[in-house]
């Protein structure tokens, strides 16, 4: 097999989090359970009925493009994309053609060029068995018309880790921005992947891959595009182009249409809704809304708090974790300044993170307060508790959300003071003579033995080395 060189171009689907749709006043709630509620008939597309766009929906957009170094067009509108499906109700989709919302910006060195708002469609639930025993699909319109943002990146992606590298910062900057919550599971955000191989530097004829809604499916369906046009070229054929799907089960792309059956949408302008200048919506107070983005935020880690990359990659990963970790980091230096902060770090993204993930708690019903976590750490730090201990601590205050002072003392768990340790020291020596004797004679294995009866009588509240320590200074003297 030849080596091409392959291209890939983006456009990502994300649902925008706003308390309505995109052109009127039905709720736009991703967690309704009950089909067809959020609806009015301007999202079933009645005749006479008129869109109002959704300000917040533009302004989400807009945010997007500040974030990714993008441009407002000065002048932008809404166009008709006409076609026919049953989760359309109107026959046409509201969406943006010519005069998009957002023109150019890069991440992760990608350019992109452009971002739109449209209106999403609804679901078609398909039954095999059918949802009335015969094979039947049924459909359910509170996704009809929720905002969806779109981003078009350039054919300027090489390789299927990049592509999955650049929709995961995408996700991740949406997230920081509050404008989509961009769960692929949920369908909040999915992606046509294009993608070309070429023998020379010239952009080969794509093939366009529809509707991937994982990352796992954008890595395996571009990797398997490569591989399947790079066969075509290498028996000397050509590539045509055409719009694929996914098919995850078989792991494999499948033609839809080829270039010839390409729908025509017959774009025109939204005739219902004037063209508008962005101007209208204060745009220099949306940019300084911007917030800290994952990236500074990842640099700004690494210098303030002194940890590694890959730490502040796991942290800037998730907005509620980073801001946990920093109040928590916070409170701890109050006391000991210059402290180490790997311990909080530590057991915040492992023992806590593991009792979350086995409970299925988040951050906002979390229980244990994050200058609880810094006082364990100090504790911890001043040698106070073992190990063991802060781990069963922390175990009680995930259960109970109490104050780990507080649990020390009423459960006197903690490192016995040395006067309390070396007082069952000297019991346990007067009790086991023989040991002791053993010991003496040079019977190495016996100070364990020892060390392990102290241990016991302490319900393990003393460090191995301190025990030992004491130990050692007795038998010796
Ligand atoms: P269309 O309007 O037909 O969807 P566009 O020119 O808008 O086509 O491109 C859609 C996407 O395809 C963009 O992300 C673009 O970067 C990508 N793309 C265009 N040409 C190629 C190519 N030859 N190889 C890979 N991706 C491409
Ligand atoms: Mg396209």
């Amino acid at each position: 097999m030849s080596e091409y060189h392959p291209t890939i171009g983006l456009e990502i689907h994300a649902e925008l989090k706003t308390r309505t749709k995109m052109f009127c006043d039905s709720l736009n709630d991703p967690d309704e359970k009950h089909p067809n509620v959020n609806v009015c008939p301007v999202c079933m597309g009645h005749p006479g009925t008129l869109p109002v766009p959704n300000r917040k929906a533009i302004e989400h957009v807009i945010k997007v493009g500040f974030a990714l170094g993008g441009t407002p067009n000065a002048r932008s509108r809404f166009d008709r994309k006409n076609y026919f499906y049953p989760d359309l109700p109107k026959a046409y989709q509201i969406s943006q053609s010519g005069q998009p919302l957002v023109i150019g910006g890069t991440l992760k060195g990608v350019k992109i060029n452009h971002i739109h708002l449209e209106e999403d469609a609804g679901k078609l639930m398909h039954d095999d068995a059918g949802a009335d025993g015969n094979g039947s699909t049924l459909v359910d319109y509170n996704r009809a018309s929720v905002p969806l943002m779109e981003l078009v990146t350039e054919p300027d992606i090489h390789t299927a880790e990049d592509a999955v590298a650049f929709m995961k910062e995408l996700q991740l900057i949406l997230r920081y921005l509050g404008v989509s919550d961009a769960d692929l599971e949920r369908g909040q955000m999915r992606a046509d992947a294009n993608i070309s191989v070429s023998p020379d530097g010239t952009l080969g004829t794509r093939a366009e891959v529809k509707n991937l809604n994982s990352f796992n499916s954008v890595f395996q369906a571009i990797n398997y595009e490569i591989k399947r046009q790079t066969e075509i070229l290498d028996k000397g054929e050509t590539v045509h182009q055409e719009t694929r799907g996914w098919d995850d089960a078989k792991q494999k792309s499948i033609p839809q249409r080829s270039k010839e059956e390409a729908q025509d949408y017959r774009y025109f302008p939204e005739p219902d809704i004037p063209p508008f200048e962005t101007a209208i919506l204060g745009l220099e107070a949306l940019k300084d809304s911007i917030p800290e983005l994952p990236e500074q935020k990842r640099e700004r880690f690494v210098k303030e708090y002194g940890i590694d990359r890959k730490a502040a990659d796991a942290l800037a990963g998730d907005i509620a974790l980073a801001n946990y970790f920093e109040e928590a980091v916070s409170e701890f230096r109050e006391e000991v300044p210059g402290g180490n902060i790997s311990t909080i770090y530590n057991y915040l993204t492992s023992d806590l993170r593991g009792l979350m993930n086995a409970t299925g708690t988040g951050f906002a019903d979390l229980k244990v307060r994050p200058e609880h976590l810094a006082q364990l750490a100090i504790f911890i730090d001043q040698g106070k508790l073992t190990s063991r201990m802060a781990k069963d601590t922390l175990g009680n205050m995930f259960k109970t959300g109490a104050d780990p002072e507080e649990i020390i003392k009423s459960e006197s768990i903690g490192i016995g003071s040395e006067d309390e340790v070396e007082a069952v020291v000297l019991a346990v020596i007067a009790e086991h003579a023989a040991a002791v004797a053993d010991y003496k004679k040079g019977k190495t294995a016996s100070l364990q033995f020892l060390i392990g009866k102290a241990m016991g009588r302490l319900k393990g509240r003393a460090r191995p080395d301190m025990l030992k320590e004491i130990f050692e200074r007795h038998l010796t003297s």
